[in-house]
């Protein structure tokens, strides 16, 4: 930790970001001196939005927390293992959002062995808001390929970045 301020790190893949990403960095940030949303690169996810656009898209949704709560986040990207960047942000704790039993298992082992990586790092869950925890991007960009409607799952600036990705606008 540097000069004695807690730096957390809220990783994912953001492709794109939606409601519940948002909900999780809000409330993410009031638990950390500064919080740093970690975009990964993540190739073999194949994601719809290459890692620059989909910095880009966090950087201007969480503006707003700057405007108008006083919260600053910072977004970087990273291609290394979790804890290498952890390591190299000086972050002392990592901040993941559980919308489900589904999350869990995968949760609980990479928690398990990030703890055995760096046992000074604390991995902290918050549970999803109940009216947001079926948001997942994955779906958000299925209900789009098949021309659903996706205004209750991402902001009107993201639900037109993925309609025009995908060609639909
Ligand atoms: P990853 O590839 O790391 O799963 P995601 O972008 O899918 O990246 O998710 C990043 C984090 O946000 C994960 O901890 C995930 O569980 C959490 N998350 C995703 N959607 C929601 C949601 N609707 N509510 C709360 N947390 C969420």
């Amino acid at each position: 930790m540097s000069d004695g301020k807690r730096i957390g790190l809220y990783p994912g893949t953001f492709d794109p970001i939606t409601l519940g990403h948002l909900d999780i960095i809000e409330r993410s940030a009031g638990l950390v001196d500064h919080l740093i949303i970690g975009v990964s690169n993540n190739p073999a996810k194949n994601p719809l939005f290459d890692l620059d656009e989909r910095i880009k898209m966090v950087e201007r949704e969480t503006a707003f927390l700057a405007d108008k709560k006083g919260i600053a986040v910072e977004v970087r990207s990273f291609n290394s293992l979790l804890m290498t960047f952890v390591e190299e942000i000086g972050a002392s704790v990592i901040l993941r959002g559980l919308r489900a039993v589904s999350d869990f298992e995968y949760e609980f082992q990479m928690t398990a062995m990030n703890y055995q990586l760096n046992p000074n790092v604390e991995t902290v869950f918050l549970m999803a808001d109940p009216s947001l925890q079926a948001i997942a991007s994955r779906l958000v960009k299925e209900i789009a390929i098949y021309d659903g409607e996706i205004e209750k799952f991402v902001t009107p600036t993201i639900r037109d970045d993925v309609l025009t990705k995908l060609g639909k606008k």
